[in-house]
């Protein structure tokens, strides 16, 4: 018998409690991860892992849970910073302040860098990898800066891509003159930037990707729905959309349309496995099966479900079309009032609340496979498996809320779903480090968004936000 030669690898992951989510969803451990350039060539048990290849660098996982790195399938990045200006339900348009609307329109590029460098710095230290930038960023090229600087995976798109504003009254907040002025709500401006962010996925091997997106929420006429699904299947990107945040809103859809929105969305030949729609709060029974034999995406943010009374008035059925084989992900949205690793905890919660017998390992379904297929990116991420790109996490198995460790998947999403992150590749490079990240200055960054935050607080012309007296 002789013995094969070890091949070369770049990194060696060893001493892992590997999720590899591969078709089985097996787990290995102790088990072994090899990557060569930004892919992931053999995943396995650690003896013969080992064995096979000599590594350049060795990353000792020290028996802590690795993971392929989620996919925040919507995250309005550019809001990282809003964070303390608004309470509760900003979209409401109540209380003192600005506008939620107002707010987001007085960004400069220099805020929405600031924004995203900070929230690409809490991702990785919350495992997350990949974002899908829903085209609320008024300069992508701000956004991608920030995020290529850090390392984060994302994949971008038009701003505001809306051509009709009547129904968008049932949200007064996320509506303002200077809103519409920054990005006039007309249906020519909107043709022409279709496709405008594409250019990036020209690069195969990079970690900036481009898809088409229209606001949403009925804020786009038939043409305009029609061009923006024609465009996403020449170019093979998924189209993301947002529908059904607030129940109001879906019920004035409903009227305005004469039909249930995605049995008219269907009709328009606006589903598909490359549609992805975001909320989706309320589903009626006869959209159930359009929604599910076209292979639509669905993405789901707890937080913003929580956030108006909907679970009071709606109960989701995400976890049932999850259950019924539908493509279910899970989203952020703006985090202006939770972390950027709290989607997966708050749906576990949420779904059992509403009575579905939803599990951990289906919320890392959502987060990983899931992800990555309404992202698009399917063949490239969600699982740890040879040939996918190594967007990988590594939790350190020091701290308390990984103990006893038993039943990693549940540990994961129940207790250790935080800032737990202790190394992390992306596209094959170590981009966090002992939670810290390696290519970007975490104090500048910070200090930044400080700044940033300042800068808005005196161009709206607002005092220092906070209940309680100051005293210097
Ligand atoms: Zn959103």
């Amino acid at each position: 018998m002789t013995i094969a030669k070890p091949r070369d690898c770049d990194v060696l992951l060893t001493n892992a409690c590997v999720l590899t989510m591969d078709v089985n969803h097996t787990i290995v451990s102790p088990g072994a991860v090899a990557v060569v350039g930004h892919t992931i060539v053999a995943v396995g048990p650690q003896a013969e892992i080992a064995q096979q290849f000599r590594a350049r660098s060795t990353i000792d996982a020290r028996g802590g849970i690795v993971h392929p790195g989620y996919v925040d399938a919507h995250l309005h990045v550019n809001a990282q910073t809003c964070r303390g200006f608004f309470r509760g339900d900003a979209s409401k348009g109540a209380g003192s302040g600005p506008k939620y609307a107002d707010w987001k329109a007085a960004l400069t590029p220099e805020d929405e860098r600031a924004a995203a460098a900070l929230a690409c710095v809490e991702m990785l230290r919350h495992g997350v990898t990949t974002f899908m930038e829903p085209g609320s960023a008024f300069e992508p090229d701000a956004v991608a800066a920030a995020t290529t600087a850090v390392g984060v995976r994302c994949s971008l798109a038009d701003p505001y891509l809306w051509d009709e504003t009547e129904l968008m009254r049932a949200i007064p907040g996320l509506a303002s003159d200077s809103l519409f002025a920054r990005v006039p709500p007309e249906r020519d401006r909107c043709l022409k930037a279709l496709g405008g962010q594409l250019f990036r996925n020209r690069d195969k091997d990079g970690i900036l990707h481009g898809h088409v997106a229209l606001y949403g929420e009925g804020t786009a006429s038939d043409e305009l729905l029609r061009a923006a699904k024609a465009l996403a299947d020449r170019s093979g990107v998924v189209l993301n959309s947002h529908i059904g945040y607030d129940i109001d809103l879906a019920l004035a859809m409903e009227r305005h349309w004469q039909k249930s929105r995605f049995v008219y969305l269907a009709d328009l030949g606006i589903l598909g496995p490359n549609t992805t729609f975001v909320h989706m709060n309320l589903i009626r029974e006869d959209e159930v099966q359009p929604i599910l034999s076209t292979g639509t995406s669905m993405v789901w943010c707890p937080l913003a479900y929580m956030s108006r009374g909907t679970p009071l008035r709606q109960r989701t059925r995400l976890p049932e079309m999850k259950q019924r084989g539908g493509n279910v992900a899970l989203g952020t949205d703006s985090a202006r009032q939770c972390s950027a690793g709290d989607s997966g905890f708050l749906a576990l919660h949420l779904a059992a609340e509403a009575g579905y017998s939803t599990v951990s390992e289906d919320v890392l379904d959502m987060l990983t496979l899931g992800g990555a297929r309404a992202v698009g990116l399917a063949d490239l991420l969600g699982s740890i498996e040879a040939g996918k790109r190594a967007d990988i996490v590594v939790r350190r198995p020091d701290v308390a809320e990984m103990g006893p460790g038993v039943d990693p998947a549940h540990q994961l999403v129940s207790v250790g779903h935080g800032a737990t992150a202790d190394t992390v590749l992306v596209n094959g490079r170590i981009v966090l480090e002992a939670g810290e990240p390696t290519q970007a200055d975490f104090d500048v960054i910070l200090t930044d968004a400080r700044t940033s935050v300042q800068r808005m607080l005196r161009r709206l012309d607002m005092p220092q936000p906070g209940l309680w007296p100051r005293v210097a």
